[in-house]
């Protein structure tokens, strides 16, 4: 055996031991052969959700399909770019709309392209790359994250550093692979020392997510955070508070999680983290193909 091969089969050998560490981690017991992947996460999360529930969980039983919960209207907001307060958002009149309802763009290209070298807002001060987001342009689930760290604005690509590498990981304990999926951040250029970023940064860029979402047109959104929770769902609730409960965008449910930065600094969170990515996983494994 040549020297490169071996090389390719000890490295192979090392990731599969990392993802298996990971399986571990977040309590998954079983993993089945090539094709079953879904079925045996399915069977590995009923087990998780035994330990959940001795833990006075009040998950719904594995075949049941939670349903996206009626959010009451005080959640919501009415303007575009705007992100109003739950006192602000319970005058909006009756049925009024989220942003962004309509494919407005031929393409994501079209997007990118629209964005140019963006300067519309502050944060083209200190970026290297604009991180507009890839991945499957059809993908049925899309994780949307708050704005790129430094590895991100180096490589122009979405959610590569660490935090990013965990998000690999957990795409695989769905059974999925990165480029099923599609990734993008709230903002598109990295806030500088990783902040959260401003009020009237958000306001400026987000419609350039919306416009990705509304043409991707998903089945399900994971909102991973605060920020991007707050500003796809119009709302100052804290993912601490949200997580784990389907909400609706356009018609389209999300899944407000722990951002991956946070499991990385708080690793006992990721068994709620897991416990929302099985209901994803869930959903739309009950979607017809
Ligand atoms: N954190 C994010 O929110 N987005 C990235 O792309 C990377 C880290």
């Amino acid at each position: 055996m040549s020297e490169d091969i071996r090389e390719e089969i000890a490295g192979i050998a090392r990731q599969l031991e990392e993802q298996l560490r990971f399986y571990r981690e977040i309590g998954v017991t079983e993993i089945g052969g090539a094709g079953s992947a879904l079925k045996a996460a399915a069977a590995a999360g009923s087990r998780v959700e035994v330990v959940a529930a001795s833990s006075g969980s009040t998950e719904p039983p594995e075949d049941e399909i939670a349903m996206p919960k009626k959010r009451p209207p005080t959640e919501q907001a009415v303007l575009f770019g705007e992100i109003l307060t739950d006192d602000r958002a319970a005058t909006r009149p009756a049925g009024a709309a989220l942003p962004v309802l309509e494919a407005q763009d031929a393409s994501l290209e079209a997007i990118r392209e629209d964005i140019g070298e963006c300067v519309r807002c502050k944060l083209h001060e200190h970026r290297t790359k604009i991180v507009f987001g890839e991945g499957n342009p059809a993908a049925k689930l899309v994780f949307i994250g708050e704005g790129p760290g430094a590895d991100e604005d180096a490589t122009g690509r979405p959610f590569v550093g660490r935090a990013g590498q965990l998000l690999d990981k957990i795409i695989q304990a769905i059974g999925l692979k990165r480029e099923d999926v599609y990734i993008s951040n709230v903002v598109k250029c990295r806030p500088p020392g990783n902040r959260t970023p401003e009020r009237d940064e958000v306001a400026t860029c987000e419609q350039f997510l919306f416009r990705q979402l509304a043409l991707i047109s998903p089945k399900v959104i994971v909102a991973l955070g605060s920020p991007a929770f707050q500003c796809i769902l119009r709302t100052k609730e804290t993912i601490t508070k949200a997580r784990g409960e389907w909400r609706d965008w356009n018609g389209i449910k999300v899944m407000p999680t722990f951002h991956p930065a946070y499991l990385l600094r708080s690793p006992d969170k990721k068994r709620e983290a897991w416990d929302d990515m099985k209901k994803v996983r869930d959903y739309l494994n009950s979607l017809p193909d």
